[in-house]
């Protein structure tokens, strides 16, 4: 069966892994929305962010960071909070940078006639993660994209999947190769829709973010580069 599609995770897959300060990050945020209040704020948007977390471990519920928010009893909308997202985006900037062996695989794949997609679990709505492509000079070489803040399940629920072969215009899950750094959310997942699946294992994945199962890889790489022969001899085979 040919490849007509890579599908590709984010985060510690297209962007290299940094562990982050989940709290810091929201220090971030809060220390302009309210400067008085920026720990204790800080600390209940740490704690909700934990729990949507494991929402989407247990049960592949997907959330926002408007939830995350209205958790932490803060409106998400007005000045005050779109200067505080502005601040939490600069914090997360040297952290968001794509790999630079995506493009040319971007570009090398899409010659071949084969569509790029992504499909991520991730609290962003879909114009930040647009933005980062944008930035990096990617966001034209990616066919359709998956944010599960914008759908009701997380991978490695198999409607993530299937919202993300959708979003590429294809039906038969044989003919994608999915790529990502999570043996749970991405292997595992990928599989049991019946995709190839390539891990990329070079994350430090948080112990409270593992799954409860490990998918079984078809392939195995060390970059991002390595990728094309392995589609190209799924091609040719
Ligand atoms: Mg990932």
């Amino acid at each position: 069966m040919s490849v007509e599609a890579v599908i590709f995770d984010w985060g510690g897959t297209l962007t290299p892994w940094h562990t982050i300060d989940l709290q810091e990050q929201w220090a971030a945020y809060t220390r302009v929305y309210d400067r008085l209040r920026a720990d204790e704020l800080a600390g209940r948007l740490f704690e909700a962010e934990t729990a949507a977390w494991a929402r989407a471990r247990d049960h592949q519920r997907s959330g926002t960071i408007d939830d995350l928010l209205r958790e932490a009893d803060i409106e998400p909308s007005g000045q005050r909070h779109d200067e505080a997202m502005a601040a939490y985006s600069a914090f997360w900037a040297p952290h968001t940078l794509i790999d630079p062996d995506a493009p040319p695989l971007m570009t090398a794949l899409r010659s071949r006639g084969i569509k790029v997609g992504v499909l991520s679990n991730t609290l962003w709505a879909r114009d930040h993660h647009e933005e980062v492509f944008r930035r990096d000079g990617v966001l034209d070489l990616i066919d359709g994209a998956v944010y599960t803040s914008e759908i009701e399940w997380t991978k490695p629920h198999p409607e993530a999947f299937r919202a993300a072969m959708t979003a590429v215009e294809l039906d038969d899950p044989a003919a994608v190769v999915f790529v990502g750094d999570r043996p749970y959310d991405d292997v595992h997942g990928a599989k049991e829709v019946g995709m190839r699946a390539v891990l990329v294992p070079h994350s430090a994945i948080p112990e409270n973010q593992k799954g409860h199962v490990e998918g079984d890889p078809d392939a195995v790489i060390d970059r991002l580069a390595d990728l094309l022969a392995v589609v190209d001899g799924w091609s040719r085979a």
